[in-house]
This record gives structure tokens, C-alpha cells and sequence, in this order.
């Protein structure tokens, strides 16, 4: 029995007019928001719904929702701030581009239950600098909601007030990281802070404040209507809930696909129209280049979660699912991803600005059959010292690719050093002759 999806992020998909706050409201939009303030439903409630429901964070991390929530301070005396990160911006991902696209209203909604939860005057939705179509959109919705009383001053005659507004990036793939994001809200150069201290207790302007994935919000109304249980039994032990895939690469019918947690990875491949073209898998990046890539055999009989993907040797990220079939080179594959980690490095720790350059030339040297067999120690030492020796997490995402590219293909990888030609090409060059 082949897999269908589970629309709780992408509902108004397939509706007329998905992204319109009619179509929302013909979908029971904005009652839980109503039903939650009217009702002044306490903070501790909420979060204890949201804990139940085993939602994590859906950028890549997987942090305990329910959990960041209670980091929040209850009293500050001050303005605490909500952000929305929705600057997906790593090779492969591009699932929330698709929420404020086709459902914006459930993420203001959303937005809208945590600010109420955490006592949060204002939010901000940062979004990614390459889809200018999608942000109009997103700006729309805005309109469409304070217009009809969801967002502002006091909201249904309660007290509770919530201003939210749009945040448009210019497409630096760092600013997806919280804090650089933070900083370039605040009309700064994009660049990571340390950590320590969290955005919870000094976020935008030095205040508490709130950053999630743009498909975590989105999820909350859903798990207010159906409980926090019935999220978490959608998915897994560990995974709760429903998750949008994105998918590309090798496969017939690339696209977001909204499934249940712990979907077999043969399942959710199959419900993209398989490998193209009649061929063979050969590997599979889970979650975006910044999680371990994993060749066919490996992946083949894991379950997309968690523990399934960790178990398998790589981990879930956001989701963003790339499929290489039988024709693809291994040595070209990472030229390509090291370019974009070096590219994006912001250059504030060394090393990063140097690692990731290093990282990127050895490799082309490589690919432009300059290689030499010592190349790939040293492409593995070069990754081991970035990692863990950096401000942020970029510095990990592109030693990750490295690392596993080479431990599951070094033959392909020893080939092209030793005859300056891709092994793969020269199979195919093989089998046309
Ligand atoms: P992280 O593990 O440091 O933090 C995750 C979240 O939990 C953050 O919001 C952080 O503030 C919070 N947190 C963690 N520990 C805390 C504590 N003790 N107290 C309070 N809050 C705490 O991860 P990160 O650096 O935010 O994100 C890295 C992830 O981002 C990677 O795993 C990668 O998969 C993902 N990523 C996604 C994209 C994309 O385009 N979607 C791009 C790059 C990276
Ligand atoms: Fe910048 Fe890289 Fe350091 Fe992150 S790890 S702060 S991207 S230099």
C-alpha cells in the first residue's frame, strides 16, 4: 500500500485560493487563537499541550518545542519579541517557502498562540531574500488579518495585543542562523553571536524572545484543536507529529510531500515517483548537505524520524531529502556543496573562513584531476578541526558532507586522484560504447 500525506501544515493545498483568509476561515482558521485568548487559557496549559505533542524544531536542529517555550521568561518588564525563521536557505530546502505560500494564515495563527502563550508584544517573520513573490504574499495575508481583527490592539476586546510584521533577507544563507538573523533584524550585519546567552533570555534589541521554524508555528494550531497527544500519535516515540519532506533530485515527481513521522524511507520515495528514469538509488542526503549523506544500503530500510535517521548514520535536519541516482559523481557532488558552504561562510572564525576554503580548493584540485592521493587525510583533518571549533553551526554543516562523503565513497574518491577522470563517467562512457 503505497503512503498518502497527512495535511496538518499544508491544508489549504489543493483548496481555491489557499493562501486567503477566507479559505482559512472556511477551514476553522483563527478559532483556536480565539478560542485560547477569549477563554484566557493559561500559559502553563499551553505549553503543556505543546510538550505533549513531541513537536521539534523544524529548521534542523530538533529542539524540543515545548521546551524553548518554557525557557521564556513569564515576567520581564519590557517588550518580549516572537521571531518566525523562514530563511530556509540550504541547498535542497524549500518546504516553508511553501507555507506562507499556500497557507500563511495558519502561520500567523500560530505565531499568534505563542505570542499570547509567552507574552510577546511583537513578532517578526524573517524571510529568505530569494522569494520576493512568496513574501508578497506573506505581506498580504498580514494585511488580510488586521484587517479582520487577528492581529493589533486588543484582540477580541481582551487586553491581549500582537503586532507582527514581515522581514525580507537578502538571500545570505547565514542569516538562517537565529542570532545572525537576530542581528540583521535589528538592521546589522548578518553574523552569528556566541551562545550563550540564548535569544530566550537576549534576543532582538537585548530582549527575551522566541525563534522558531516557520512549519513549528504552523503546527500549533493544530495540536491546540486536536491535543498534543493526537500530534504526537501522528508520528512516532521521539517524533511527533506530521512533517513536510521536501524532495529533490533523482526522482520522477520532486515537490514537498506532508507525511507522518516515521514514514519508511522506501514509502516516501516511492510517493515522490521513485528513482527517475528506471534507475538505481545510489545515495541520499536526509536532510539538507548539512546532514550526513547515506548510500542506498543504508537508508534503504530506515524510517524517516529522528532516531530512524540517526540510527541509519545521518540525521533528519529539515527534511530536505536530495536523491542521487546511479549516474551521479560522488567527487563532483562535493565540489559543488563545499562551494556553498565556502561561499556562505561569514568569515567571522577562522576556522570556518579558512577551513571552508581549504576544504573547497582541495576538492577542486581534485575534480580538475590535480588530486593527490594524500588529499583526502588531509580534506578529513582539515574537517575534524572546523568542527566544534566554531560560533556557529556552519562551520559542522560543511565538514559534515566531507567526512561522509569520503567514508562511504573513498574508492570513487581514490579513482579520480589516480586517473584524473570520474569513475561514474567512465562506467557510463563503458556501457554507451
Ligand atoms: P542549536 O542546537 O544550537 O539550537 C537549537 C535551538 O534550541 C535554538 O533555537 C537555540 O536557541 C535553542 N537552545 C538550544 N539549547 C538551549 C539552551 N540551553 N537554552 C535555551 N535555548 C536553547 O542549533 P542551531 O545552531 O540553532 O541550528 C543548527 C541547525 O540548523 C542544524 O542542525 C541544521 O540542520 C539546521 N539548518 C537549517 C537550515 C535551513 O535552511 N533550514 C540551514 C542551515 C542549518
Ligand atoms: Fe561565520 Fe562560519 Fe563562524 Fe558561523 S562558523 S560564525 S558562518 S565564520
Amino acid at each position: 500500500m503505497s503512503a498518502t500525506q497527512t495535511l496538518v501544515c499544508l491544508r489549504t493545498v489543493g483548496q481555491d485560493n489557499p493562501a486567503s483568509l477566507a479559505t482559512y476561515l472556511k477551514l476553522g482558521g483563527y478559532a483556536q487563537l480565539q478560542k485560547l485568548v477569549t477563554e484566557k487559557v493559561k500559559a502553563t496549559e499551553i505549553i503543556s499541550q505543546v510538550k505533549l505533542s513531541g513537536l521539534r524544531g523544524r529548521g534542523g536542529a530538533g529542539f524540543p518545542t515545548g521546551l524553548k517555550w518554557s525557557f521564556m521568561p513569564r515576567y520581564f518588564d519590557g517588550t518580549k519579541y516572537l521571531v518566525c525563521n523562514t530563511d530556509e536557505g540550504e541547498p535542497g530546502t524549500f518546504k516553508d517557502r511553501d507555507i506562507i505560500r499556500y497557507n500563511p494564515h495558519q502561520l500567523i495563527e500560530g505565531m499568534a498562540i505563542a505570542a499570547y502563550t509567552l507574552g510577546a508584544r511583537v513578532g517578526y517573520n524573517y524571510i529568505h531574500g530569494e522569494i520576493w513573490q512568496d513574501y508578497e504574499i506573506f505581506e498580504a495575508a498580514l494585511e488580510e488579518a488586521r484587517a479582520a481583527g487577528f492581529l493589533g490592539e486588543n484582540l477580541f476586546g481582551t487586553g491581549f495585543s500582537f503586532d507582527l510584521y514581515a522581514v525580507h533577507g537578502y538571500g545570505a544563507y547565514i542569516c538562517g542562523e537565529e542570532t545572525a538573523l537576530i542581528e540583521s533584524i535589528e538592521g546589522k550585519k548578518g553574523q552569528p553571536r556566541f551562545k550563550p546567552p540564548f535569544p530566550a533570555s537576549y534576543g532582538v534589541f537585548g530582549k527575551p524572545t522566541n525563534v522558531n521554524n516557520t512549519e513549528s508555528y504552523t503546527s500549533i494550531p493544530w495540536i491546540m484543536e486536536h491535543g498534543g497527544q493526537a500530534f504526537q500519535e501522528l508520528g512516532v516515540a521521539n517524533s511527533g507529529g506530521s512533517k513536510i519532506f521536501s524532495i529533490s533530485g533523482h526522482v520522477d515527481k520532486p515537490g514537498n510531500y506532508e507525511v507522518n513521522m516515521g514514514i519508511p524511507f522506501a514509502e516516501l520515495l516511492a510517493l515522490a515517483g521513485g528513482v527517475w528514469k528506471g534507475r538505481q538509488l545510489k545515495a541520499v542526503i536526509p536532510g539538507g548537505p548539512s546532514t550526513a549523506v547515506l548510500p542506498a544500503a543504508a537508508i534503504i530500510g530506515a524510517t524517516m524520524d529522528y532516531d530512524g535517521l540517526s540510527k541509519a548514520g545521518s540525521s533528519l535536519g529539515a527534511g530536505s531529502m536530495i536523491v542521487m541516482d546511479e549516474t551521479t559523481c560522488m567527487v563532483k557532488t562535493l565540489k559543488r556543496l563545499s562551494y556553498f558552504f565556502f561561499e556562505e561562510s561569514c568569515g567571522q572564525c577562522t576556522p570556518c573562513r579558512e577551513g571552508t576554503g581549504w576544504l573547497y580548493r582541495v576538492i577542486k584540485r581534485i575534480v580538475d584531476g590535480q588530486g593527490r592521493l594524500e588529499d583526502l587525510d588531509l580534506l578529513t583533518d582539515v574537517s575534524s578541526n572546523i568542527s566544534g571549533r566554531t560560533i556557529c553551526a556552519l562551520g559542522d554543516a560543511a565538514a559534515t558532507p566531507v567526512l561522509s562523503f569520503i567514508k562511504h565513497f573513498r574508492p570513487e574518491f581514490e579513482y579520480y586522484i589516480r586517473h584524473g577522470r570520474s569513475m561514474v563517467e567512465d562506467g557510463l562512457a563503458a556501457q554507451s560504447q
